[in-house]
């Protein structure tokens, strides 16, 4: 099958990109590099299956190829570059997802939405079930992400409502791993390049705030479950193991060797102070959870940092 994957250039999306290349599928990539790079996708470009479209999915595509399912990957997904471009976060969330979904309907094609655990905002429901609704400040700095997602998921309903588009949405829980940039500014990246540079580990409020941490092969093999069951709701994927940030600081210090001190940053503005996800909901339609241990997939993620700091 053909399947187009945008953000495929990103840290989730080039990880989808040799998943499917590897079971023989062809891809069709669509990126604009604003946080992607050509190096994650570098080694697929002698590939016949493989074919980049340099492209800003906020405006219209045309392709002239099948194709079998649109996966919508494309969004700034890290707070430090989406607080650096709000506008452009908000059109790859709305005017990125409606051009996907007029593809998918053109082609006939399935389509599945990367959605985030953010669309529960500061969340007041412990761990996060996909039935609810979401605590989110609809103006505040993360809005432009929070909201273009929500967005997204009530123009895919949309779709399904109006054009009985084949969807799938799926809530993503941090996931890390090897191909996040060394300047992503995610928790996991920040800590381990900081770490291995010898630089102070920066905790933003006083690191009791949690999070779940997921490696991204149990992420990309939840996905490939999503696309083979005929379920149309939203499913949270994630890894319900809870840690506070600052205890994921420690373990990359000890994990690194590092001598790096901890240093104490402000809080960002309506940084959610817990996350966790309840994947009930996965396991019992995909058969899936996650296999991975946060220790087991922080050593390849700092074994992939270190590599690439020698580059
Ligand atoms: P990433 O920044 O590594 O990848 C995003 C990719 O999208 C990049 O290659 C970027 O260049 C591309 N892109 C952004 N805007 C674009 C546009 N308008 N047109 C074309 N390409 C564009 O981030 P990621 O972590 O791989 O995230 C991928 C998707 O998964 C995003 O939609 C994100 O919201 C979602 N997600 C990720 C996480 C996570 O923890 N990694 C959690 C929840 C949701
Ligand atoms: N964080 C931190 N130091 C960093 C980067 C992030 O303490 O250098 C915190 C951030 O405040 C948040 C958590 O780590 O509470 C996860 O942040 P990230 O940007 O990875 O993603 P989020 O889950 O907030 O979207």
């Amino acid at each position: 099958m053909t399947v187009l994957i945008t953000g495929g250039a990103g840290f989730i999306g080039s990880h989808l990109c040799r998943a499917f290349l590897r079971r023989g599928d062809s891809v069709i990539c669509v990126d604009n590099f604003i946080t992607g790079s050509k190096d994650n996708i570098k080694d697929f470009f002698n590939n016949p299956g493989f074919r980049l479209v340099e492209h800003d999915i906020s405006n219209p595509l045309c392709i002239n190829e099948t194709v079998n399912w649109v996966l919508h990957f494309a969004s700034i997904a890290s707070p430090k570059y989406y607080l650096e471009y709000p506008i452009k976060t908000l059109k790859s969330g709305l005017l990125g997802t409606h051009n996907c979904l007029g593809i998918a309907r053109a082609k006939k094609a399935k389509f599945l939405l990367a959605s985030t655990s953010e669309i529960y905002g500061d969340p007041l429901v412990h761990p996060q079930k996909e039935e609810y609704w979401g605590n989110v400040n609809t103006i505040g700095p993360r809005s432009c992400y929070d909201e273009s997602k929500r967005a997204a998921e009530a123009l895919t309903y949309a779709y399904y409502r109006q054009h009985n588009l084949g969807v799938r949405v799926i809530r993503i829980f941090n996931t890390y791993g090897p191909n996040m940039q060394l300047d992503d500014g995610r928790v996991v990246s920040n800590f381990i390049v900081q770490a291995l540079k010898g630089k102070n580990l920066t905790v933003y409020g006083k690191g009791h705030q949690t999070r779940s941490f997921c490696y991204i092969d149990d992420l990309v093999a939840g996905i490939i479950k999503v696309m083979k069951v005929d379920y149309n709701l939203p499913l949270n994927l994630g890894n319900p193991g809870e840690f506070k940030i600052i205890e994921l600081a420690k373990a990359v210090l000890k994990m690194t060797g590092s001598k790096s001190n901890i240093k104490y940053e402000p809080l960002p503005e309506d940084d959610p102070t817990k996350r966790k996800p309840d994947i009930s909901k996965a396991k019992k339609i995909l058969k899936w959870q996650p296999e991975v241990s946060l220790e087991e997939g922080l050593i390849k993620t700092i074994k992939y940092f270190h590599d690439k700091l020698k580059e």
